[in-house]
């Protein structure tokens, strides 16, 4: 799938046709674009790639800020908290049993978690179509200022 260039208003900001929020979101995390479903989202582990090396859809403006944390920990916590609050109540072990334990279970499954949520989000924000403009404004060259005078202003003058 290529972007819509008949609905482009301009050749520097090209419009495209977002998938559905379910299917583009599923693809996100899946780590394939929202847009055509084939190419990838991820360069890495969390950073993304500037395009979709299938449809060339510009993924890296798709940004998801601070939303896949919150996300991620909102989810760890609702997976995780229950079970320390029963196994507190149940078993009663020292707080040493509870930090050795729940700190690298909440570490890893915040890990494991969190690239599939951003992607999710990226699908989200590109149902959305909220992507950064940073890229797509010219910066105009810095319009000459006079250096402010020195001194005292001259009252002869
Ligand atoms: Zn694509």
């Amino acid at each position: 799938m290529r972007w819509d260039a008949t609905t482009s208003g301009s050749a520097k900001a090209p419009r495209f046709v977002p998938a559905p929020f379910g299917t583009a979101v599923m693809r996100g995390l899946r780590n394939r674009c929202p847009y055509c479903g084939v190419g990838r989202v991820f360069a890495g582990y969390l950073s993304l790639v500037p395009e979709c090396s299938n449809c060339h859809a510009p993924l890296g403006r798709l940004r998801a800020d601070d939303a896949p944390p919150y996300f991620t920990i909102f989810l760890v916590g609702h997976i995780l908290v229950p079970p320390v609050f029963w196994v507190e109540k149940a078993y009663e072990p020292p707080m040493w049993i509870h930090m050795v334990v729940w700190l690298p279970l909440f570490t890893i499954l915040c890990i494991l978690l969190l690239r599939p949520i951003k992607g999710g989000v990226v699908g989200w924000m590109s149902t959305l179509g909220i992507v950064s403009v940073e890229d797509d404004e010219e910066e105009a060259p810095p319009a000459a200022v006079a250096p402010p005078p020195r001194g005292l202003p001259d009252r002869n003058a």
